[in-house]
C-alpha cells in the first residue's frame, strides 16, 4: 500500500503510524485523533509556557495552531523556553517557534503573528479557533484575553508560573454556571492595589524554575486536547495548584460571581 494512501477519517498510512500511541488510547482512537487533526487553536505567548504548549500540541497533530507574540529570543529565555537554542538568538519567538514546530510536524499549519495580539485583531483571532491557551504573563493581557473568550462563548485554558509554582485553570465561556478568569481574579470594588500588583507579578522580577514552566505547559496542552476530543474532567471550575519544592498539588473550586462585570450577563 502507498504510504500516502489517504485511510477512512482521511488519514493516511504514515498518519496512522505517527499518532498510533495515541489512536491506541481508547478515549481517543481514530475519531478522536481526527478531532485534532480538524481542531483549530490559538496560544498566545510562546514562553516558557507557550514553547511545551505548541511542541506538544504540534506533536499531537493539532490541524491548525496560531502563535502569536512579540517578542525576540534572548538569552535569558534559554533557561525555560524549549522551544527556543542558541540558534534562535535574536529571531522572532512566532518564527523560530513555528520553525520547531513544523520540524516536528510538517502535516501541521501554523500561523505566525509577529505582534501584541489586542483590540480587535485579538477578537478576530479568537472567534475562528477551538480553544484559546494564554501563556502570557501580564494580568493586563490576561484580562482582555479572558473578555474576548467570554465574548465569542470560547474555552479558554490559562496557566502561571512564578518561583517554584504554578496553576491551571480552564474557563468555559459558553457555558453560564462556569466563571471567567476576571470572577476569580479581577479586582472587585475596594480592593487593595498591592492585591493586584501581587497577581501582576511574573518570573522577570521573581524568577522561575525552568521546568515548572514545562510541568504547567505540559498541563495546558493536555487540557486542550481532553477539549477537543470532549472526554475526561476538566479543569473548569476547578484551579489547579502546584509546588515544586514541597511537591504539593492542590485543587481548589473557583466559584462564579453574579456580579462579574465580563461574564455576569452575557456568559
Ligand atoms: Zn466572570
Amino acid at each position: 500500500m502507498a504510504l500516502d494512501k489517504r485511510m477512512p477519517g482521511d488519514m493516511s498510512d504514515n498518519d496512522l503510524l505517527r499518532y498510533s500511541r495515541h489512536i491506541m488510547l481508547p478515549e481517543i482512537d481514530f475519531e478522536g485523533q481526527q478531532k485534532l487533526l480538524t481542531a483549530k487553536i490559538l496560544i498566545i505567548g510562546v514562553g516558557g509556557l507557550g514553547s511545551p504548549v505548541a511542541l506538544y500540541l504540534a506533536a499531537s497533530g493539532i490541524g491548525e495552531i496560531i502563535i502569536a507574540d512579540h517578542d525576540k529570543v534572548e538569552l535569558n529565555n534559554l533557561q525555560r523556553q524549549i522551544a527556543y537554542d542558541e540558534e534562535s538568538l535574536g529571531q522572532s519567538k512566532v518564527a523560530s517557534c513555528a520553525d520547531k514546530m513544523e520540524k516536528i510536524n510538517s502535516k501541521i499549519k501554523v500561523v505566525q503573528l509577529d505582534e501584541k495580539l489586542t483590540g480587535q485583531q485579538l477578537l478576530s483571532q479568537v472567534e475562528v479557533v477551538d480553544v484559546v491557551v494564554d501563556c502570557t504573563d501580564n494580568l493586563t493581557t490576561r484580562f482582555e484575553i479572558n473578555q474576548a473568550c467570554v465574548t465569542h462563548k470560547k474555552h479558554l485554558v490559562s496557566a502561571a508560573a512564578i518561583r517554584w509554582e504554578g496553576q491551571i485553570s480552564v474557563y468555559h465561556c459558553g457555558d453560564q454556571n462556569s466563571p471567567c478568569y476576571h470572577c476569580c481574579y479581577g479586582m472587585r470594588e475596594g480592593s487593595r492595589e498591592d492585591s493586584r500588583e501581587e497577581l501582576n507579578q511574573n518570573c522577570s522580577n521573581n524568577g522561575v524554575l525552568s521546568p515548572v514552566v514545562g510541568v504547567m505547559g505540559s498541563l495546558q496542552a493536555i487540557e486542550v486536547i481532553k477539549l477537543i476530543i470532549d472526554k475526561g474532567d476538566s479543569l473548569i471550575g476547578r484551579v489547579l495548584l502546584f509546588d515544586a519544592l514541597s511537591m504539593q498539588w492542590e485543587t481548589m473550586q473557583l466559584p462564579k460571581n453574579p456580579d462579574c462585570s465580563v461574564c455576569g450577563r452575557s456568559c
